[in-house]
């Protein structure tokens, strides 16, 4: 691998991650492995790097690396846990967790963009990943329950079927708020009912679907 890949693979943790305040050192070590370059179009492989979302095709994003960080900073993942990621877009968010988690599962919309990142996850060795498509704003009952949820799309409130489908003590992130801007907010699965601390702000596409903005 070329070492100038390496470097700005470092420099991001460093720069990004780390100097922001993400300090999970089991989420900058996988954001220190895992082939951001595989997971963006060719086109815009030298951009990979850099401190922002990029275009996937079919108007959706890889999300930026710093959200990434923190969506799986507040997941709090020791490594033995099962894990759901809504809206796998590129699949680079599903190869971090798979640094981080024993079994991830995760759902995408679009067939396109399904066929891609199996296509990348696979080159960048992350076999093991389960790629579903369907409307993942219902979550995927069969594989029920998990111990984390991470969506990557805007909802306008927690998605009843995802927190559904969480383990009593599991945790959910996702942005939400309105289709224009979000808070990423973190939910944990309590016998009281569920218990909702806001992180960062943010800025994702919208969770279409039954649970989420609808259908366009
Ligand atoms: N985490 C991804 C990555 O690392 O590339 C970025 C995800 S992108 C910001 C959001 C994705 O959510 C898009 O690919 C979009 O098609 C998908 N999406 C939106 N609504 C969805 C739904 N109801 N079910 C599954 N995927 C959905």
């Amino acid at each position: 691998m070329a070492s100038e890949t390496l470097a700005a693979r470092g420099r991001m943790v460093e720069r990004q991650l780390r100097r922001r305040g993400v300090s999970d050192e089991r989420v900058l070590a996988a954001m220190g492995k895992v082939p951001r370059e595989l997971f963006v179009p060719p086109s815009a492989r030298e951009l990979a790097y850099e401190d922002g979302a990029l275009p996937i095709g079919y108007g959706q994003t890889i999300s930026q690396p710093y959200i990434v960080g923190v969506i799986c900073s507040l997941l709090s993942l020791g490594g033995s846990e099962s894990v759901l990621d809504v809206g796998t877009g590129s699949g680079y968010q599903a190869a971090v967790l798979a640094e981080l988690a024993a079994e991830v599962t995760t759902i995408e919309r679009m067939p396109e963009l399904v066929e891609k990142a199996q296509d990348a996850l696979a080159e960048a060795g992350y076999d093991d990943v389960d790629v579903r498509l369907g409307d993942g704003s219902l979550g995927v009952p069969e594989k029920a329950p998990f111990d984390g949820i991470a969506v990557a799309a805007a909802a306008p409130t927690v998605p009843e079927h995802l927190y559904g489908q969480l383990a009593e003590g599991g945790r959910l992130v996702l942005p939400k708020g309105s289709r224009w801007g979000q808070d990423l907010v973190l939910v944990v699965k309590t016998g009281e009912g569920p218990v909702e601390r806001r992180s960062v702000p943010c800025r994702f596409v919208p969770l279409l679907g039954e649970e989420g903005f609808g259908d366009g």
